[in-house]
């Protein structure tokens, strides 16, 4: 028996196997926590291991990782090595049409920032972490295409043919399509939905310039086009992956612009800074796929105990806020600091878990809608820049009692829900102190004329 077998055998003889489903983001962090708690667990994944072969075109999403997901890695061990990927971005930087691009802080002092990374990078960090956990058994080309909720028997497809299995507890982290997910709404034990945005997206890159980033890379590119936009993320090669937010059909859609000439045209009129910096806009647009956006919502998150969803797989989300997978890290902890409070005891663990996060889930879901209309459109109006700079006065003025929205979300790990709510409060506050110096100064504007006309 190998070290491996031994130190899985050992684990095994206290617990029983735990199976997560998807070795994604969420899957392989789960994977870690549950090994940590000395879980044998297999993570079944329908691809070949990602780390060999080539990523699919156009498919690269780099992410904007932040504080709640900074936190789930940090208790794991692998924050350092993770953000040695990574790069802040301490603002956003707003192209308009015409003129020099702006940059907006983040934060109230300039210095706080989320961090970009390839999606790819921080799977593979995370599923190496996993795979050399004893205890650990990583299945590639494994797809769950069957679920028996009441037993935890599965049925896989895989290259050499139908597989089943069978697990204690089944963990489903297999995103927005999720098929766990799929099973409990086939065996009628829960009820989704699905609210898809009449937008898309497309990757397009940027290359290095002379060697060196063609952009500013410390902050997030916008091109707020009103009713669309374009952003851009540094990567590590100094590249940087811009991804377009278009609506699906209509016109200035992906449908209206197909040839080269109009796609040349287009953006030239629209995004003029952006085709001398990218030599290959044209073959990228034409040949990249286009994304779907939206939210997917269930209900129950669990079923008998037993079966569990966690990530995009329970609450997929538009990524206007960043939070997707920073929110599906926030899962696991949650569900860690569960089986934490309930002995390890699976049938009380579940539903506590979905009890405490689906509230913040959907808090998350509303806000990332909200933030596309401020990031396409709000973003580059002197209204709302006005608005940011006061709001970071404010901030200054009263350090920790008014915090902004952004970094509350992305700054700290103070629950969804309640941000949402202490917003509200905030803004109630904020507008009656408004209404008031606007009394006031209305009323001495009146007794200034009163004594004028004296
Ligand atoms: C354009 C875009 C930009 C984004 N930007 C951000 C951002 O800036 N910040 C942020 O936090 N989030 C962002 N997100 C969201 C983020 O990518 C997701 O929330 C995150 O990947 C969810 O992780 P997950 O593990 O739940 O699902 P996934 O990452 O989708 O992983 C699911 C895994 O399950 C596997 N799987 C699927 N079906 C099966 C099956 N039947 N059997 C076995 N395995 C299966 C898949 O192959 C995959 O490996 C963005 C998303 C998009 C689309």
């Amino acid at each position: 028996m190998s070290e491996r077998q031994r130190a899985n055998h050992q684990l095994s003889a206290g617990r029983d196997e735990i199976a997560v489903v998807g070795a994604g983001l969420a899957g392989c962090l789960l994977a870690c926590f549950l090994a940590r708690r000395g879980y044998p667990v297999a993570l079944y994944e329908r691809r070949p291991d990602p780390r060999i072969g080539t990523p699919e075109r156009g498919r690269s999403i780099n992410l904007a990782l932040s504080e709640r997901g900074l936190d789930a890695l940090r208790r794991i061990g692998l924050h350092d090595e993770v953000l040695a990927e990574a790069l802040p971005m301490r603002g956003r930087m707003i192209h308009p049409v015409v003129g020099a691009p702006q940059l907006q802080p983040y934060s109230a002092g300039g210095d706080l920032a989320i961090n970009s990374i390839g999606r790819g990078a921080l799977n593979n960090a995370l599923l190496a972490a996993a795979a050399k956990l004893p205890g650990v058994r990583v299945v590639f080309d494994h797809r769950l295409v069957g679920l028996d909720p009441a037993t935890g028997e599965m049925a896989f497809e895989t290259p050499q043919g139908p597989v089943t299995a069978n697990a204690e507890v089944v963990l489903g982290a297999d995103g927005a399509g999720s098929a766990v997910r799929g099973q409990l709404l086939e065996h009628d034990l829960l009820t989704e939905s699905a609210d898809f945005l009449d937008y898309g997206y497309k990757e397009l890159t940027i290359p290095p310039l002379g060697g060196d980033f063609a952009l500013d890379p410390g902050a997030l590119h916008i091109w707020p086009r009103g009713t669309s936009m374009m952003i851009a993320l540094p990567n590590p090669d100094r590249s940087f992956t811009c991804t377009l937010f278009w609506p699906t059909h209509g016109t200035a859609s992906f449908a209206s612009l197909g040839s080269r000439a109009a796609i040349e045209r287009y953006f030239a009129q629209h995004y003029p800074d952006v085709p001398p910096l990218a030599p290959n806009l044209v073959d990228d647009y034409q040949h990249n796929p286009i994304g779907l956006l939206g939210t997917v919502r269930c209900d129950p998150w669990q079923a008998g105990g037993r079966v569990g969803l966690l990530g995009d797989a329970a609450h997929a989300i538009v990524p206007f806020y960043g939070q997707g997978a920073n929110c599906a890290f926030e899962d696991v902890v949650e569900l860690d600091r569960c089986l934490d409070e309930c002995a390890d005891d699976w049938s009380a663990a579940l539903p506590l878990y979905q009890h405490r996060r689906q509230d913040n889930a959907e808090a998350i879901a509303q806000m990332a809608l909200t933030n596309f209309v401020e990031m396409r459109d709000k973003v580059a109006s002197p209204v709302y820049q006005t608005r940011k700079k006061l709001e970071h006065a404010l901030e200054r003025a009263l350090p920790g009692r008014y915090v902004s929205e952004y970094e509350l979300i992305s700054f700290a790990t103070l629950p969804y829900a309640q941000v949402q709510r202490r917003v509200r409060r905030q803004y109630q506050v904020v507008g009656a102190v408004a209404a008031g110096v606007l009394a006031a100064l209305a009323g001495a504007a009146v007794a200034l004329g009163r004594g004028r006309r004296r």
